[in-house]
């Protein structure tokens, strides 16, 4: 039986958490079950997106769903097209799905789930075999190892927890779906879309962060001008999003985003748990805090006890 991967894209380009997600199916095939890997792109004027996932390490089969129901990735219309998928066959074609645990792979997936009547198996970040997996629970205080007799796993991925397979070098054949799921039901209004130069959060491999020690939103400008030296993307710690320092769309955290770049500065972050469950995985931590108590140095590799206006400004001195 074959993975089926849901491709996360824009219509245009496939987002990075794809590829984390694909190897994490290369794992699960890898441990016993041995199938195939089909990626799906679902979209409208995707054929981009699925020259790209054909060119993915590992992917046997590229499944285009092209149309316009799909344009904006509904998921009441994307997940009758999954389950559709996964019934064709009497269900013998696939017996896992996965998606990037991202704000789409979570619209989608429980869909999935219910219409295919399982369990969802939720933001794993380890593989034990094809039936067993290991995800965070208590804010990434503990690690629960999961195990599903389940037909169909339906499964989200924590890209942090998989390094992500080469974005080139296979050669998956092309497939058109025909049929199209349109429920009906909802209809895109608009977005609004945060322009920002930086890398995004989630793909940066280095992130300066601030918290409330950086006392406005003006003073966040520190952090930027640190981060354009750096080329790195600039996060949040909640305290600073709820007093409207900077947009809810950089806080890092349980309730934002889970982030593992190589280097995490934070800055002015006394480090809550809430905090440490969106970072604590990034390869190497700097933590600058005139508290020397703060239990940010508890996970930091490299701790500076200073007061951030003198030790901010010094360390993008000493970067140029
Ligand atoms: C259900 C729930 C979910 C949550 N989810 C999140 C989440 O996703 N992300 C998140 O971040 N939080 C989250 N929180 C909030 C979390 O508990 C903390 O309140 C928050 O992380 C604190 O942010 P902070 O470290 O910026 O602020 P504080 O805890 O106030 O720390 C500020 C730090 O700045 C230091 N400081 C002050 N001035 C200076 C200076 N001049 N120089 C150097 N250091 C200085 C202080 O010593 C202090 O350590 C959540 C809480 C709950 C209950």
């Amino acid at each position: 039986m074959a993975i089926l991967v849901i491709a996360e894209h824009d219509n245009a380009a496939l987002a990075a958490a794809t590829l984390n997600t694909v190897a994490a199916a290369q794992q699960i095939a890898a441990r016993a079950i041995g199938g195939d890997i089909h990626l799906l792109v679902a979209g409208s004027g995707c054929a981009a997106v699925a020259e790209a996932a054909a060119q993915v390490a590992g992917v046997a089969k590229v499944l285009v769903a092209d149309h316009s129901a799909y344009a904006h990735q509904l998921p009441e219309n994307l997940a009758p097209l999954i389950a559709q998928l996964v019934q064709e066959q009497g269900g013998k074609e696939y017996s896992h799905v996965l998606a990037a645990a991202t704000s789409n792979g979570k619209n989608v997936l429980p869909r999935v789930a219910a219409l295919l009547d399982v369990d969802q198996i939720s933001e794993i970040v380890k593989v034990i075999d094809a039936d067993t997996f290991q995800r965070p629970i208590y804010a990434g205080n503990a690690i629960a190892t999961v195990q599903s007799s389940a037909a169909v796993k339906v499964i989200s991925v924590r890209g942090t927890g998989f390094d992500a397979v080469a974005a080139e070098g296979g050669s998956a054949s092309i497939e058109a779906i025909a049929s199209v799921c349109d429920a009906g039901i909802s209809r895109f209004v608009g977005e609004e879309i945060a322009k920002s130069e930086r890398p995004e959060l989630t793909a940066a491999k280095i992130i300066v962060s601030g918290g409330r020690g950086m006392q406005n939103g003006d003073n966040f400008q520190l952090l930027y001008g640190v981060a354009d030296q750096l080329g790195a993307a600039v996060g949040a710690s909640r305290a600073a999003v709820d007093a409207g320092f900077v947009p809810n769309d950089m806080q890092v955290g349980q309730t934002g985003k889970i982030v593992a770049p190589e280097l995490y500065v934070a800055v002015g972050i006394s480090g809550a748990i809430q905090h440490l469950a969106g970072m604590k995985d990034s390869k190497v931590i700097v933590a600058i805090n005139k508290d020397e108590e703060a239990p940010i140095f508890q996970v930091a590799d490299y701790g500076l006890v200073a007061d951030l206006f003198e030790a901010v400004p010094n360390l993008s001195q000493a970067i140029v």
